[in-house]
């Protein structure tokens, strides 16, 4: 099974606030914390989920972890409904309805194109 994705990938800048707005958002639901320290993974947060449901959990619980709503995420029956608003969890079932992505094109080689020596020359 390949890796889920969380539509989240700060690059080599620490994460901030903003970045958890966004997190919580692809799982359908709300960051509820007004504050965060730019950086910090491990101070727990304040979250809503789709449904409701508020908890805590730190962005790196959420962000590496996977973890979200521990409500929710008990009731099994209801993944496929929960789906529907948490892009997240939708993720699953593409997974196992859907072939891997085709490999992205390599760009064109920099390289100068020989193509020209192929051309008839002009004889004198
Ligand atoms: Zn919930």
């Amino acid at each position: 099974m390949r890796a889920l994705r969380c539509r989240f990938d700060p690059g080599p800048r620490p994460v901030r606030l903003g970045d958890m707005t966004d997190v919580a958002l692809f799982r359908g639901g709300q960051l509820l914390s007004t504050s965060m320290l730019t950086g910090d993974l491990t101070t727990p947060l304040s979250w809503r989920c789709g449904l409701g449901h508020a908890f805590t959990g730190s962005p790196r619980l959420v962000l590496i972890g996977g973890h979200w709503c521990p409500v929710c995420v008990r009731d099994t029956a209801g993944y496929e409904r929960q789906a529907q608003t948490n892009q997240f969890l939708a993720q699953l079932y593409i997974t196992h309805t859907r072939p891997e992505p085709l490999p992205t094109p390599r760009p064109e080689s920099a390289e100068p194109s020989h193509h020209t020596d192929d051309l008839p020359r002009a004889r004198r």
